[in-house]
């Protein structure tokens, strides 16, 4: 029987790389793993003759510009890459009847202060915040186009750079370190984002889910809920570090582009649509740093 094959952009990120570690638990789906080099999402001609010559019936785009803050400098390069490589992606996968998961950002929000539903209002902060819209809505406004986005938060992994690995690492070297407490919202561990993005391949590969349901916006995120500061008090406890960590508010800790103070993202419909269980934030840590 020929098998489905899923081309994943972006490969070397923390969530491309997390569907590499788990893409040998799928028999049945072949995945082909693209990087900038050999499948750059904001050429639009690379793009187009990419497609042209593989047969693949799904992509899920694990390729962005991540840099926060450097966007703010940086933005016709993040708009390169966030909105017109999305665009691109959707164009070409509506051309070939390709579906497509798209990755974002609870950063597209405006600010609100409850479990945030995928129809809450937008309004993004900041350049990367405002690229990721764009790109989104590109993939939700692409006509004949099969396409679900998936907005998730606070991503770490046992690879690429994260909060986690960097507080690991400055927990060796310091005595004390301020700790933002007044922006909450969940972790995601990137190996459960990739393996829900999976699930809804598989759903809507077996019929359990209809194109209807599948096309659209989804939330994913760990459960639970926690400030940066308690996110960096859990992952010291964990690994028994004695650094003294001290709560500071947002103004105190200065970034050049602004975050929500409120991100929690809410998972019923991603829960309800595909079945997919989704662990609590704590137990997610454990299982990333037993990777580590
Ligand atoms: P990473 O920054 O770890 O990975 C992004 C990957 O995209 C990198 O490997 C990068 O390659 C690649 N890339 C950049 N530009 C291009 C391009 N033009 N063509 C092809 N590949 C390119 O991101 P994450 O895995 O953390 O994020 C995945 C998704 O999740 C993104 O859509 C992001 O917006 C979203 N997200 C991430 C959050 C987080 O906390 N990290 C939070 C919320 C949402 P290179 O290494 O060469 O630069």
């Amino acid at each position: 029987m020929k098998k489905n094959t899923i081309v994943v952009t972006g490969s070397n990120g923390q969530v491309g790389q997390e569907l590499q570690a788990i893409a040998g638990q799928y028999p049945d789906l072949k995945f082909v793993f693209t990087d900038r080099d050999t499948l750059d999402i904001s050429l639009l001609d690379g793009v187009k003759k990419y497609f042209q010559n593989i047969d693949c019936q799904y992509v899920i785009n694990a390729a962005a510009y991540t840099a926060v803050d450097k966007a703010e400098t940086e933005t016709a390069l993040a708009e390169r890459i966030n909105t017109h490589g999305a665009t691109n992606l959707a164009e070409t996968c509506a051309t070939h009847h390709i579906t497509l998961i798209h990755i974002s950002t609870d950063y597209v929000y405006d600010k609100l202060n409850a479990p945030i539903c995928e129809d809450a209002p937008t309004n993004p902060k900041g350049v990367y915040a405002s690229t990721k819209l764009k790109g989104d809505e590109a993939v939700l406004n692409t006509p004949n186009l099969i396409a679900a986005v998936v907005r998730t938060s606070w991503v770490y992994s046992s690879f690429g750079h994260n909060f986690l690995k960097t507080m690991l690492r400055l927990g060796k070297e310091r005595a004390e370190m301020s700790i933002v407490f007044d922006q909450v919202g969940t972790p995601t561990y990137a190996r459960d984002l990739a393996k829900a993005l999976v699930t809804m391949v598989q759903c809507l590969e077996n019929g359990s889910v209809s194109t209807a349901d599948f096309k659209g916006i989804f939330h994913y995120s760990n459960e639970g809920v926690c400030s940066w500061y308690d996110f960096a008090t859990v992952i010291f406890s964990k690994n028994a570090y004695k650094t003294r960590l001290k709560p500071i508010r947002s103004v105190a800790f200065p970034t050049p582009a602004e975050r929500p103070s409120y991100s929690v993202l809410d998972k019923s419909k991603i829960k309800n649509t595909f079945g997919i269980e989704i662990p609590y934030w704590t137990d997610a840590l454990d299982a990333c740093l037993r990777e580590l």
